[in-house]
């Protein structure tokens, strides 16, 4: 124990121990004192505890419909038209389902069951965004989660449970809260079976992640660790119901055009030539299945419980042009900004954003080598911004092919 302890002149917290020298603020009551470490530590306790036990009303009141939440979406997200529909009407049927579900006065027996959805669809085309965009607008927890961190239980990596431990922190551990929430789960594909053959060797972050996965998805009690993983056994497990909440589910599927063309080649055969001119061999994604998932690697369990499969869109040059300058806080609105927070205004040369585009299609990067590409060409011109006494700052075809170090 410190000295200073030891000595009875000086006051100390009840709660730490500590003396008034070594605490920021010691406060006198009565016939003791407290810290303001204490005091915060408390606090947050209680408010904690508070929020935990808030009464979750029955009712989700302000039903947004499907149209309004698609107009939030698009405000943010460039193309991927089917997808963000059947977002939007996943998501008002989710507030539905709980409205008519968890409410004791509209009980006529009948369940409304959920429907999980599957994204499938190339990197970078915008399945985590809208994902995003839809949390800041929702009425529930939400959470995402990283498949490609699920392991099986024993093994080194994070069980399938503590995707509802985050969904806890989100919901500031009021379990009724959590029950209604909505979790993305990206990268699916990568806990797809390695091997078509299910007993060749034991697939940690496989099938065994799926099965373990479908006791979430279909419904059921689960026991959550309320800080997530195995390394604190001593601690006491929450039960969550998962049948009210919505998983969504992401997946590139690289590679699975190969499994639906071999399909459609083998039906196109089948019900004669017609078939094959409908075929549009460009975007094979679109006629994407429960079959061709299957193929890939999932099992059919998990398939059966995502009901809705949808597809995006690979993003061509119109749509990545559209990405650079009219989403809400596009790239290009954000460099704009920050200039004119300096007093500048940014001229762009007819031309550039172009360049910007076909050098990410280069680079096979798609929407998600924008920034990077736009950082290459704006650095230097935010160094010397600020101290220019210029108003504009024109940014010229040859000045941005400069900093690519393209010579034109
Ligand atoms: P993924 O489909 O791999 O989840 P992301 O949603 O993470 O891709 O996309 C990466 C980035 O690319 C986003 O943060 C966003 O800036 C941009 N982006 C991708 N798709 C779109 C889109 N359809 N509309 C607007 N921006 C997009």
């Amino acid at each position: 124990m410190a000295k200073s302890r030891h000595n009875d002149e000086e006051r100390h917290c009840v709660f730490c121990g500590r003396s008034e020298s070594e605490v920021p603020l010691l406060l006198q009551g009565m016939e003791s004192a407290i810290c303001s470490d204490c005091v915060k530590i408390c606090s947050d306790y209680v408010a904690n505890l508070e929020k935990a036990s808030q009464p979750v009303p029955d009712k989700i009141d302000k039903l947004m419909k499907p149209k309004e939440i698609k107009a939030y979406l698009d405000q943010y997200v460039i193309g991927q038209d089917r997808a963000k529909k059947l977002l939007s009407v996943a998501v008002y049927n989710h507030y539905k389902r709980i409205n008519n579900n968890l409410s004791p006065g509209s009980d006529d027996g009948l369940e409304l069951e959920k429907s999980n959805i599957l994204m499938v669809g190339p990197t970078g085309t915008g399945k985590t965004l809208m994902a995003k965009t839809i949390a800041r607008l929702l009425e529930v927890p939400f959470t995402i989660v990283d498949a490609t961190v699920l392991t099986e239980a024993g093994y080194v990596g994070e069980d399938v449970e503590s995707i509802l431990t985050r969904l806890l922190q989100e919901a500031d551990y009021n379990v009724k809260m959590a029950e209604r929430g909505i979790v993305f789960i990206d990268e699916i594909d990568k806990i797809a079976r390695k091997s078509d053959n299910p007993s060749i060797t034991r697939d940690v972050s496989g099938e065994g992640v799926q099965q373990a996965l479908l006791k979430l998805l279909e419904g059921s009690v689960v026991n959550v660790p309320p800080k997530g993983g195995r390394k604190h056994p001593e601690q006491e497990f929450i039960q969550v119901n998962t049948q009210n909440i919505l998983f969504i589910c992401g997946g590139a599927f690289e590679g699975i055009e190969r499994r639906i063309a071999q399909r459609l080649n083998t039906q196109v055969i089948g019900y004669g030539s017609m078939h094959r001119q409908q075929v549009d061999k460009d975007n094979l994604l679109q006629y994407v299945s429960a079959q061709d998932l299957r193929a890939y690697g999932l099992i059919p369990e998990i398939i059966g419980r995502l009901p809705v499969i949808t597809y995006l869109d690979q993003l061509d040059r119109k749509a990545l042009l559209r990405i650079l300058t009219e989403p809400k806080n596009a790239i290009i609105r954000q460099y704009g900004k920050m200039f004119e927070l300096d007093g500048l205004k940014l001229e762009i040369e007819p031309g550039v954003l172009e360049l910007i585009v076909d050098t990410a299609i280069e680079n096979r990067l798609g929407a998600r080598g924008l920034r990077a590409i736009c950082e290459k060409i704006m650095t230097d011109a935010m160094y010397e911004a600020p101290s220019s006494r210029k108003k504009t700052f024109d940014l010229t075809l040859d000045y941005a092919r400069e900093h690519l170090g393209k010579v034109s």
